[in-house]
């Protein structure tokens, strides 16, 4: 089986390497010809354009960094691609141009499926991501064993747009535990007492958290090397902001997180870790 992938960067490139891996023929298409050399060198071919990898797909899977590049990306996968092709995009993009990329592919006869993942960079590589899928249950089903070469928690999540609409409420609570953690640091330091002792605690309390266990040590000692961009995070928090609004819900913590998050981005912190909402937080205390 061939899987044309595009889109190699952070995510995509171990993620392409994982399908090698997994003894599948891999065609690789990145705008930067470094990326697409350090996929052949892993075993993958390079493609010279996007219509030129997905020519002889059986599976297309885009990795891209946001909307514009899909709606760029995906109407030349649908307009080369063969029909009854499987197209996975796996970036994280708003649930409403998920949508109109499986109206489009449906038209074509492609089965799109949008299917954002979780666990970063260690995931990708490591092959453990948790991966959210909005679509057809059938095509779900025939992606299935490919998804399976680079995640282990696949599941769908409902039509198209919902796997998007799933990550970005994975966004916005990752996003708010960050901020209120920062909160406990401040108040904790500023009271005297000692914030690995304090936080040691929570952890282990109804408080506790994955962030708590991955990150509390570093964000005491304010380490802040990305992991998950601010910059992205601002992405995603845009994301989650427009799906409420396009749901006609009111999420205000997701707003003032938003802001949070806009704030760090404006202080030139966007290409630190998202734990460094730590130092707006400290910033706001002077
Ligand atoms: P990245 O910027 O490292 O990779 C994106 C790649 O797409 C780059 O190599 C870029 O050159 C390429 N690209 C851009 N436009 C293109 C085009 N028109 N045609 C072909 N290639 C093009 O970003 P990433 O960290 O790999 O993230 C990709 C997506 O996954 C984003 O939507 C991000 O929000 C999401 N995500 C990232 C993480 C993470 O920890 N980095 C975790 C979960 C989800």
């Amino acid at each position: 089986m061939t899987i044309a992938f595009i889109g190699l960067g952070i995510m995509g490139s171990p993620m392409a390497a994982n399908l090698v891996k997994a003894g599948y023929d891999v065609v690789g298409y990145d705008v930067s010809a470094e990326r697409v050399a350090e996929l052949e060198a892993r075993g993958g071919k390079g493609a010279a354009g996007v219509a030129e990898a997905v020519a002889d797909a059986d599976v297309v899977i885009t990795m891209l960094p946001d909307s514009p590049q899909v709606e760029e990306v995906a109407p030349v996968v649908v307009a080369h691609g063969a029909s009854g092709l499987i197209y996975l995009d796996m970036s994280t993009i708003r649930p409403d141009t998920s949508r109109w990329v499986a109206r489009e592919a449906a038209a074509k006869g492609v089965r799109a499926l949008d299917a954002p993942v979780s666990g970063g960079e260690r995931g990708a590589v490591d092959g453990t991501l948790s991966i959210m899928v909005g679509g057809d249950p059938e095509d779900f089903a025939a992606a299935r064993p490919v998804l399976g070469a680079l995640g282990t928690t696949i599941v769908h999540v409902g039509p198209p747009g919902a796997g998007q609409t799933v990550k970005a409420a994975n966004q916005l609570v990752v996003g708010g535990i960050y901020g209120l953690v920062a909160e406990a640091i401040v108040l904790l330091e500023a009271s005297g007492v000692d914030p690995v002792a304090g936080l040691d605690v929570l952890a282990g309390g109804l408080a506790g958290s994955r962030i708590l266990d991955i990150k509390r040590h570093t964000m005491i000692k304010r380490e802040f090397a990305p992991g998950f961009r601010i910059d992205l995070h601002h992405k995603d928090m845009g994301i989650a902001v427009a799906a409420a609004r396009e749901a006609g819900v009111a999420l205000p913590l997701t707003a003032q997180v938003a802001q949070l998050v806009a704030a760090a981005r404006a202080q030139g912190h966007g290409s630190l870790d998202h734990s460094a909402l730590l130092k707006v937080v400290e910033r706001f205390n002077g």
